[in-house]
This record gives C-alpha cells, sequence and structure tokens, in this order.
C-alpha cells in the first residue's frame, strides 16, 4: 500500500476519534466514531446508508439483489466491505465513481472484478491516462445523465460540467431525497486546501446554485465529519460569495505603487508576489472575523481558500 494511503488512515483514525477533544465549533463534529471498528455505518432512510470514518465518506444502497456502491475512500478501504456485511448478505453489484481522485475512489480494487463501474466519460478518459490497478477503468459510462433504476430503488446520476474538476458528478437518490456532490461543500468547516483543489473556480460557485436545486434533505459531501443538508450547502454559498467580495475589495485595499516600493521593480515576480501576499492578508483577516465560531478548520485552510480565490480573480472572472 502507498505510504499516502497509510497516511491518510492515520489521520482518518485520529479525527475519528479524538474530534470532541478540540475546540472546534459545534457545527463542525460529527457523530462519534466506535473506537473498534474504525468506521460507523447508518441507515440514512430507505435501504440508502452512509459509511464513515470520521474524514472521509461514502454510501450504499441496497436493492432487493444487491448493492451499489458510491466511491471507496482508500482510509475506509476493507471497512466499506464490512459496513456492507453490517447490514446485508448480498453482492456488491455496481460501484459508482463520483470523479476520479484516488482518496474517493482508491479502494475500488477491493470490490469483485465482474461488477459494473459506473462514472461520467470524462472520469473514464482520466482514468486510462492514470493506468492505476487500484481505481479499475469504469464498465459503463455516460455524457450528461444516467438513471440507475434497480430492484425499487433508483439513483440518478448528472454531470454538469466541470467544478472541482473534469467528470465530477451529481449524485441524486430522488425517494430518499439524498444529495452527494463530492469536495465541493464541507458541511461545518472551511472548504479543504485552495476551495477543495478546485479546478474551475467559477463553476465551484455554480455547482452550489445546482445542489440548490434539487429537492434533496440530506447532503453526502464526501467529507468531512457529518452528513449535511440544505442549510450546509446555503452556508458554504454564503461563504463563498463571501470570499470573492472579500477578495475583491481588498486588491483595492492594497496600494500597488506602494508595495512595490518596497520591494522595488526590478524583480517582477517578487514585485508582484509581495503585492499578492499583502492583498491576501487583508482578506484573511476579515474573513477570519467575520467566520470564526461557524466553520471549523479556518486557522488551517482560510488563507489558502483566500489565496485561491485572489488568483481566480485575478485570471478567471
Ligand atoms: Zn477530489
Amino acid at each position: 500500500m502507498k505510504k499516502i494511503t497509510l497516511l491518510l488512515i492515520a489521520m482518518a483514525m485520529i479525527a475519528g476519534n479524538a474530534q470532541h477533544n478540540s475546540n472546534l465549533p459545534e457545527t463542525s463534529k460529527g457523530p462519534n466514531i466506535p473506537y473498534d471498528k474504525g468506521y460507523l455505518v447508518e441507515e440514512i432512510n430507505n435501504d440508502l446508508y452512509w459509511v464513515t470514518d470520521g474524514l472521509y465518506n461514502a454510501i450504499f444502497l441496497v436493492y432487493d439483489q444487491g448493492v451499489v456502491m458510491v466511491d471507496a475512500p482508500p482510509t475506509i478501504g476493507e471497512n466499506l466491505l464490512a459496513a456492507i456485511k453490517d447490514v446485508t448478505n448480498k453482492p456488491v453489484t455496481h460501484l459508482v465513481y463520483t470523479h476520479s481522485h484516488t482518496d474517493h475512489i482508491g479502494a475500488a480494487a477491493l470490490f469483485p472484478k465482474d461488477i459494473e463501474i459506473i462514472a461520467q466519460e470524462e472520469t473514464k478518459k482520466i482514468l486510462e491516462a492514470r493506468n492505476d490497478d487500484r481505481r479499475p477503468v469504469p464498465t459503463l459510462t455516460f455524457e450528461k445523465n444516467y438513471e440507475l433504476k434497480i430492484g425499487g430503488q433508483h439513483l440518478q446520476l448528472d454531470y454538469h460540467g466541470k467544478n472541482h474538476m473534469d467528470g465530477n458528478i451529481f449524485v441524486y437518490a430522488p425517494k430518499q431525497k439524498v444529495l452527494m456532490l463530492v469536495d465541493i461543500i464541507f458541511p461545518g468547516w472551511v472548504p479543504f486546501k485552495n476551495l477543495g483543489i478546485a479546478e474551475d473556480v467559477p463553476a465551484y460557485m455554480k455547482a452550489h446554485d445546482i445542489a440548490l436545486d434539487y429537492d434533496f434533505e440530506t447532503f453526502v459531501a464526501g467529507h468531512v465529519t457529518r452528513l449535511g443538508n440544505r442549510e450546509d450547502v446555503e452556508v458554504s454559498k454564503a461563504f463563498v460569495t463571501d470570499l470573492k467580495n472579500t477578495c475583491q475589495q481588498a486588491f483595492g485595499k492594497v496600494d500597488f505603487m506602494e508595495s512595490a516600493q518596497e520591494t522595488g521593480f526590478e524583480d517582477k515576480w517578487m514585485m508582484y508576489n509581495t503585492y499578492f501576499e499583502k492583498v491576501v492578508d487583508v482578506a484573511t483577516k476579515e474573513m477570519h472575523g467575520k467566520w470564526m465560531g461557524k466553520l471549523g478548520g479556518l486557522d488551517t485552510y482560510l488563507r489558502d481558500d483566500v489565496w485561491k480565490m485572489c488568483e481566480s480573480l485575478s485570471v478567471d472572472f
């Protein structure tokens, strides 16, 4: 097993077992993960379950003949199989990839070789290029939508274009009113570094509105400690909107010429970067004041999120 995967597993164990010792806001705390098991599995409703290690989460849907798994985070790894066994003896027949990132699907090879693996076609292209044994290439792909209707259950898979990355899909269970969208919204937490490593910041922002168009009650984010709901998506939308406005205003609050006089004009990178970092500092301070106590992890990732938004404002918007 790759070193990085072991590191993630250790992080997940710590996340799952030590969260109540920290001074995080209540909103970023989730259920306790049973220490002996290292994972928690719970029914959301109507035979749709979520499984979590306190850092990553995935879902599975039980139908009359089998189980449809959505994502396979390697931090949960073999415990995905244990979680399914806790609930049913039915076999896993389908695996849906939300997107191609290893940290969400790197345990895919643990499932039987003959299952159907469903993903958006961009995800297939990326995985063919990666040629990674841990992430088998999808056996069934779609461009925009795919309806998985099976044994009285229904999953709607929708692609609304690039956001976090190419191929990242919305997974919707209409009967359960559950929406899964990974690496965009982090219920109770500031986004992971650089807006969850967003490849397209305008589309990352727009994904919030697309999510809110679905008729859902429970939101599954892929991270972090707990399930989300509509309010979490609204809060995340308010955060990124505030982030954009605050960064925009911060550019006007730092005088470029004044900053350039400190560095001189000869070293162009130093001249620009010094100015840019001052803008990031101003915006980070303001955002920290406004969001403290509302989201977890501000001290860790807020500045990186500000940096990403300021960069995006310079090139995308
Ligand atoms: Zn990702």
